[in-house]
């Protein structure tokens, strides 16, 4: 029995040094030989960042969102804004729904008259018959600005006339103070362009927003004030002397003094 133990040992030992441990590994290599290749690992690629819109390639070119906020400009200038054409102004700006009542009014009321005049008259808002017409100062009061100015030897023609708002308030009602800050661009704008050498203000709300005072219209009035390096003078609002003829006759005054006034800006 011994010698049968000692005969095995050494076969197993001399075909362990022939073959290693064949009878322990060839299996595990025979499965290692016919397993699947596992799947390649995915080389790691950079990858580009995702954009809706590639832009072309800029060689060192710095965005826009990398500057100090200092260097950043301005981005709040509007379209009308870079037009020295008063039509084109006009254009550019009769679909306004800055506030409210662009969605109310029938029509826009822009200004009508001589794009160089020399006198340049400011009203309040338009009323039902501009909102209709799309013309300021065309209802009674319209008229009766017409006479005063046929009473100064001046044409309507002559004249540039606008409001400080474009669109009518309901009722007539007083402009909010909120719809003279969005809509008083476009009137500085108008201002700029026709470049007057007076400016007549039709009434207290006219004057107190375009002066940015609360000064009464007694304290205004007789006065030649300047806005924007304009002169500037108060009077009465025609729809005012409508109602109250008693206003007639300081208006009367106001209009003399202002013919004087233009002559003499005019020599
Ligand atoms: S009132 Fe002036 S700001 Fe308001 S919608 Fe009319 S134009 Fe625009």
């Amino acid at each position: 029995m011994t010698d049968l133990w000692t005969s095995l040992r050494r076969f197993l030992d001399t075909e362990r040094e022939v073959f290693g441990d064949f009878l322990l590994l060839d299996g595990a290599r025979q499965a290692v030989r016919h397993a699947p290749e596992p799947p390649p690992r995915p080389a790691v690629v950079a990858r580009a960042p995702v954009t809706a819109d590639p832009a072309p390639a800029v060689a060192d070119e710095p965005l826009l969102f990398d500057l100090p906020p200092a260097a950043q400009p301005v981005t709040t200038r509007e379209e009308w804004m870079e037009t020295n054409d008063l039509q084109e102004m006009h254009n550019r700006i009769s679909g306004c729904l800055k506030c409210a009542l662009g969605h109310t009014r029938t029509k826009f009321v822009f200004g009508v008259g001589n794009a160089r005049a020399s006198l340049m008259f400011v009203g309040e808002a338009p009323g039902a018959d501009e909102d209709a017409q799309g013309e300021p100062f065309v209802g009674r009061a319209g008229q009766l600005l017409n006479k005063i100015l046929a009473a100064i030897a001046m044409k309507r023609e002559e004249v540039y006339i606008c409001n400080i708002l474009k669109c009518r308030p309901p009722n007539n009602r007083t402009p909010l103070p909120e719809e003279v800050e969005l809509c008083l661009p476009y009137l500085k704008q108008q201002i700029a362009l026709i470049k007057p050498k007076l400016i007549v203000c039709l009434g207290l709300t006219a004057a107190q927003n375009l002066l940015q005072t609360n000064e009464s219209l007694t304290r205004l009035r007789g006065r030649t004030l300047e806005f924007a390096g304009t002169p500037l003078r108060v009077t009465y609002h025609p729809a005012a002397l409508l109602r109250n003829p008693n206003w007639k006759q300081p208006t009367w005054e106001d209009f003399q003094a202002i013919q004087k006034l233009l002559a003499g800006l005019q020599a």
